[in-house]
């Protein structure tokens, strides 16, 4: 079959052509924030850094980097680089941080997004002929209203369910015989759950793909997914502050998500000098938008920790491709002196046939850090005896001390007292932070 792609000429572009595109549209970019932001003129300022000194992508490291407390410094509007009677939309982050951030959208800035997002959908087979049920919330969140861009420009019937409901979700799909799902890896993992639990088998819905993504989720998840829903998943990734999701997305590939490099320029920095690092390095993201109107962050760092590749893809699309994000700076978890990520101990959880959900406490107890993961045991481990549950949490235990380098305590549940995700999952509790 003939390679499918929404905007064939620019995905395909030749390297040379998109950093050509990348330079010419960073000079008008830096014109237009340092005449229309004070904020961020002040800071080219105290940087001693001019518009003109910037004549292409690499004069991009003169530049002064922003970051989410300059966000919350300026706002509401203090990023604002166009007169608020040009937008024509709000969205927010979720606040899964702290305060959450704003960004705003002139009619042009809403186009773009939804051709990134259009982007995606097309990379995991969509056409016109599809059914996209989106099933990432609706309303201030972006994941709900990109996709629903996205999939209005591949002409595709869009099914605006936004996230919860999981039963009508389900009727929905099976009904209006849904071929393309989008929301959470959570949610979506909770939804393959339902459909089991109802007596449906794989291959009884019409879903062949699945576009997941707004939180970290692993390779075993994939899996996992992938075999509940008789799908193929694809990653989508994104930040309200640069658009939302569609900043970069997989191909057929599933070997990392190309960045739309024509809208955006990455770069990986060493999180404590900030230092731009060399390509394959892993360092913090972040991120220049090259043609966003009304809030054009420039060097915007993100906390998510990745990698870059400029590998060739098969695909044939041309844009650079960032490692699945292994969780953000502020989700390592640092016990007894050792980083910890979340995604580790998914990773171990799903290899040895568990299913995602579980909930990890981190407490202090007499000046030691403690470590609980709860996770729940798989119906047909019900009948254990009491000895055998004991022997579970201990092999448990031990991989997963094999994979971190600490223990912890491992708890196997009753099924279904975990709380499922409907968006994003919050699976960490660290009560550390009570007692500080
Ligand atoms: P908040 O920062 O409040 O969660 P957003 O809703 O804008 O706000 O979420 C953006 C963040 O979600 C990203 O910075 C990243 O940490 C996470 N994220 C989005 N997509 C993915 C993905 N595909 N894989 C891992 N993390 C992701
Ligand atoms: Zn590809």
């Amino acid at each position: 079959m003939e390679k499918q792609y929404y905007q064939k000429e620019i995905e395909t572009m030749p390297v040379e052509k998109i950093k050509a595109l990348q330079s010419e549209k960073l000079c008008k970019q830096v014109k237009h924030v340092y005449e229309n932001v004070p904020y961020y003129r002040d800071l080219m300022d105290k940087k001693g850094v001019r518009p003109e000194d910037i004549r292409g992508i690499e004069d991009l490291h003169k530049l002064p980097f922003i970051s989410k407390s300059d966000l919350r410094e300026t706002y509401p509007y203090g990023m604002l680089a166009v007169p608020l009677s040009d937008c024509v939309r709000i969205q927010s982050t979720s606040g899964t941080t702290g305060k959450r951030v704003i960004a705003y959208y002139t009619k042009h800035d809403i186009d773009l997004w939804e051709d990134c997002c259009a982007r995606a959908i097309v990379a995991a087979g969509g056409t016109k002929e599809d059914v996209v049920q989106v099933a990432y919330g609706y309303g201030l969140f972006t994941g709900g209203a990109g996709l629903h861009g996205g999939s209005h420009k591949v002409g595709s019937l869009t099914l605006p369910m936004s996230s919860g409901n999981t039963e009508r979700q389900i009727q929905f799909m099976l009904d209006l015989k849904s071929t393309i799902i989008c929301c959470t890896p959570s949610y979506a993992a909770y939804i393959g759950e339902t459909l089991k639990e109802q007596g449906y088998k794989p291959e009884d819905n019409f879903l062949k793909a699945g576009i997941f993504g707004a939180e970290p989720w692993t390779e075993e998840m994939r899996r996992d997914i992938e075999k509940s829903l008789g799908i193929k998943a694809y990653d989508i990734y994104g930040l309200t502050e640069t658009s939302g999701p569609g900043v970069a997305f997989e191909c057929e590939e599933q070997n990392g998500m190309h960045i739309n490099e024509d809208h955006f320029i990455a770069e990986i920095i060493d999180p404590d000098t900030g230092e731009v690092l060399p390509e394959g390095s892993k360092g913090k993201l972040v991120f220049t938008s090259l043609d966003k109107e009304a809030f054009p962050l420039l060097r915007y760092r993100t906390r998510d920790i990745c990698v870059l590749s400029r590998e060739k893809c098969s695909c044939g699309r041309t844009f650079i491709r960032m490692a699945k994000p292994m969780g953000r700076s502020d989700d390592m978890l640092i016990i007894r002196g050792v980083n910890v990520f979340p995604s580790q101990i998914e990773t171990v959880l799903l290899n040895e046939g568990y299913a995602p959900n579980y909930r990890i406490e981190v407490d202090r107890v007499n000046n030691s850090d403690t470590l609980d993961v709860y996770v729940e045991l798989l119906p047909e481990q019900l009948s254990d005896t009491p000895d055998g549950v004991i022997k579970r949490e201990k092999d448990l235990s031990s991989a997963i001390t094999t994979m971190l380098g600490i223990r912890p305590t491992v708890h196997l549940v009753p099924p279904k007292t975990i709380t499922r995700s409907e968006g994003k999952a919050v699976r960490v509790v660290d009560k550390r932070k009570l007692h500080d």
